[in-house]
């Protein structure tokens, strides 16, 4: 394995090969239609735990509901998270609003630095943006770009480790313009040429220069288990109505989702529950089971329905791990209310 001491000088001319295949080859992606920092930004968000076809469409509905940063800092936090929903992973879409505030007081930043002090952006979005939209030298080392480089260069050490040697070396390398271009050129490549599974190696304008064509680098650093929770749910139901709750704690914090209890409970069990909590005149339907995986946590959920027979105030179930149910009914539920989708698929069962 190469340990390439001067990396600046293999990459020197990386902007020449790579810009006219850019030209020739890049997609057509809502996002590039112009680099106004805010649509630039709010795709490097978006894109952050996305993939791009799942984005596309989001984007383009996000923009046109929120089409400056404004109008973004002012909107309703629940109209805010509706528009996200389908994206996941919704403290993204917190952290843009809180950035949005601050730079609808203080004007946009223009280097990587200051972009990075904005909550929600590393060191990837803040090179992204700043080289995009601001044209600063600044580079951007995702996944994709620690992939195309470890293979052209023959580094298979880890991605952690990989990472910042890159940036560094990619510094310098930065062309007197077009600097935007030269940063969305690697990632392209590495999105759509250089791939994890299988590089298209003779479709690469790094061919003659790659010291491993093809090979699997980089190495993967080995990832901790996920952490496996037991839970019940229940789906309160009343007429028209459905009981909702907001987590209090853990992943999905802050979120609208059905009662949940962080333990596995059988019907009898679960129905024990539900009377010493007050509930009365209550049937309750066959349970079904479901698998959610989070990036470091999976639940595996059984959601029982709950048919209460009268009215009911629930402010007496009670939970660690999220608010006592309220009720709502179905029409705002699916109108205003961004469910999860850890929680989306117990719906069809209320
Ligand atoms: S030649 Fe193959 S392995 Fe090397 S950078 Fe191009 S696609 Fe990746």
């Amino acid at each position: 394995m190469n340990d390439h001491p001067d990396r600046a000088a293999a990459l020197a001319d990386l902007p020449d090969l790579l810009l006219p295949w850019y030209d020739e080859h890049k997609r057509d992606l809502p996002w590039r239609k112009n680099t106004d920092p805010y649509r630039v930004w709010i795709s490097e968000i978006m894109l952050q735990q996305t993939r791009v076809e799942a984005a596309k469409e989001h984007y383009v509905r996000f923009l046109s509901a929120l089409p400056n940063v404004r109008a973004l800092a002012e909107c309703p936090e629940e109209r805010l998270f509706k528009l996200w929903e389908g994206l996941g992973y919704y403290s993204r879409a917190r952290n843009l609003q809180t950035a949005a505030k601050m730079v609808a007081e203080r004007g946009f930043p223009h280097t990587a630095k200051e972009w990075k002090a904005l909550p929600g952006i590393g060191d990837y979005t803040a090179g992204a943006i700043a080289s995009i939209a601001f044209e600063e030298p600044s580079p951007a080392v995702d996944g994709n770009v620690i992939r195309v480089l470890s293979r052209l260069l023959g580094d298979g050490r880890d991605q952690e480790t990989l990472k910042g040697a890159f940036a560094e070396a990619l510094r310098p390398a930065y062309p007197a313009a077009r600097r935007g271009d030269f940063t969305q050129s690697l990632m392209e490549l590495g999105a759509t040429v250089c791939t994890p599974a299988s590089p298209q190696c003779l479709l690469c304008p790094l061919l003659s220069r790659c010291e491993t064509r093809g090979d699997s680098l980089p190495q993967k650093r080995e990832k901790p288990p996920r952490k496996m929770t037991d839970a019940t749910l229940f789906l309160f139901r009343d007429g028209e109505r459905v009981a909702l709750c907001r987590r209090t704690q853990g992943v999905l914090r802050g979120m609208y989702g059905f009662f949940m209890l962080e333990q596995s409970m059988d019907a009898e069990q679960a129905a024990a529950f539900l009377r010493e909590a007050g509930v009365r005149g209550f049937s309750l339907g066959a349970p079904a089971a479901h698998r959610h995986v989070f990036s470091h946590v999976e639940w595996n959920m059984t959601a029982y329905p709950v048919l209460l027979s009268s009215p009911t105030d629930l402010a007496e179930v009670c939970s660690p791990v999220c608010t006592p149910p309220e009720w709502l009914d179905k029409q705002t539920v699916a109108r205003e209310i961004s469910l999860p989708s850890a929680f989306r698929w117990c719906l069809d069962l209320t």
